[in-house]
């Protein structure tokens, strides 16, 4: 069955939304496999946003991800990659459509509420990162 890795982030976490996110992913029929409340480390992060390293916007998100706590959770179902990333919304804040988490409650592109492995390949990757004990 595929897995993936959500985070809650720390603009999410401090507005009280982690319920609200679990709940738009359980309603989709994913199923709750690991989850952790943890303030990341900024060692943790740049290998997590190791592709953006070198834009303009990494410095600031790893600022961001690091300023408390976030909500990591891995999620399994059919499609769970993809679903994950429908219910999030799209990446750029004036795309992002109502209905999707960062159409509801994201105002801007990089404090943007939620985070979805994009492929089965990263989802293997952050998982290893953010959960080393878990064996699936
Ligand atoms: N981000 C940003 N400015 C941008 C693009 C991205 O601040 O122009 C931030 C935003 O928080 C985003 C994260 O960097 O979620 C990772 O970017 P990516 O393109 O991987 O978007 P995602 O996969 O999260 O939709
Ligand atoms: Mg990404």
């Amino acid at each position: 069955m595929e897995v993936t890795l959500a985070i809650v982030k720390p603009d999410g976490v401090k507005r009280g939304l982690i319920g609200e996110i679990l709940k738009r992913y359980e309603n989709k029929g994913l199923r709750l496999k690991a989850a952790k409340v943890v303030t990341p480390s900024i060692e943790l992060l740049e290998k997590h946003y190791e592709e953006h390293k070198g834009k303009p916007f990494f410095k600031p998100l790893i600022e961001y991800m690091s300023s408390g706590p976030v909500f990591a959770m891995v999620l399994e179902g059919e499609n769970a990659v993809k679903l994950v990333r429908m219910i999030n919304g799209a990446t750029k804040v004036e795309d992002a459509l109502p209905g999707t988490i960062r159409g509801d409650f994201a105002s801007s592109t990089t404090y943007n509420v939620v985070h979805g492995s994009d492929s089965v390949e990263s989802a293997k990757r952050e998982i290893a990162l953010w959960f080393p004990e878990l064996i699936l």
